[in-house]
């Protein structure tokens, strides 16, 4: 089956879901599956693999027009219109990812960020937060305090997916050659990959998604240099011409976290980062 079909098929389906589609009497296929594949368990799986999104948005217009967008796609969405009631639905619907903006009745996005990072249960859902001009400072801000990514305002609903889709699919775990993978070490850094754990001379340090991918790739390829393009590309899934700001801000706070081995992150000036073996 050609992928085009595949996406039509998904449309139905999520369409399906808000307007039953009408079976035709004596059973058999409802109207548009083909017969074979309304019997497969494949109708089920594209039914419950929809990822959960929450919107925290006080914005009628903006939230309606993302809403819609990421409906479109598959995206199953919640919206929120204050920080305190965002936060409630986080912690009652555990979603995939939040979309969050900064200023927002109730709560900010920042406080909000802060709360649900400092919480074990929420710590590791991927948060965009989506910034208007001239909040740069928050946007920074924002980042240091372990969101995943930002978009400026004004966007396009197709940049938001995107991007959305890019931090889903970097947050799923890679699928493993074996149960186990082997650690890593550079000289004081210990590494278990497989339980995503860090160790500083003993020490077990928390990490985000993010950074842990980021100090991983960095300790497989100890010893050269990484350009913020590659960094970009391989721990974000990015293509190179995105804000390489993003990249700078994850490295400071992974040398914050790495301590008395933080100056083992070198900074190769004009190319990006090494890490000293
Ligand atoms: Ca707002």
């Amino acid at each position: 089956m050609k992928t085009k079909d595949l996406d039509s098929l998904a449309q139905t389906l999520v369409q399906s879901v808000e307007s039953p589609i009408p079976r035709p009497s004596g059973g058999g296929s409802p109207q548009g599956f083909p017969q074979d594949l309304w019997k497969t368990p494949c109708y089920a799986s594209l039914t419950m693999t929809h990822e959960r999104i929450l919107l925290i948005e006080d914005e009628p217009d903006i939230a309606e027009v993302l809403q819609y967008n990421l409906e479109k796609e598959g995206f199953a969405v919640e919206t929120a219109r204050r920080g305190d009631s965002g936060l409630e639905a986080v912690r009652r619907e555990a979603p995939d990812l939040i979309l969050l903006d900064l200023m927002l009745p109730g709560m900010d996005g920042l406080e909000l960020t802060r709360l649900l990072k400092r919480d074990g249960t929420t710590a590791r859902v991927p948060i965009v937060m989506l910034t208007a001009r001239g909040e740069e400072v928050d946007r920074i801000v924002g980042l240091e305090l372990g969101a995943d990514d930002y978009i400026s305002k004004p966007f396009s609903p197709r940049e938001v997916v995107l991007r959305v889709k890019a931090v889903l699919r970097r947050k799923k775990p890679e699928p493993t050659p074996s149960d186990r993978e082997p650690d890593l070490a550079v000289g004081g850094i210990q590494l278990d990959v497989a339980g995503h754990q860090l160790r500083i001379r003993g020490e077990e340090i928390p990490l985000t998604a993010t950074e842990f991918r980021l100090l991983r790739l960095l300790m497989e390829r100890a010893g050269r240099v990484q350009t913020r393009g590659q960094l970009l590309t391989d721990v974000w899934g990015y293509a190179e011409d995105i804000d390489s700001r993003t990249v700078d801000t994850h490295i400071r706070r992974l040398r914050r976290k790495l301590g008395p081995e933080a100056d083992r992150i070198e900074t190769v000036i004009g190319v990006g980062y090494r890490l000293r073996p």
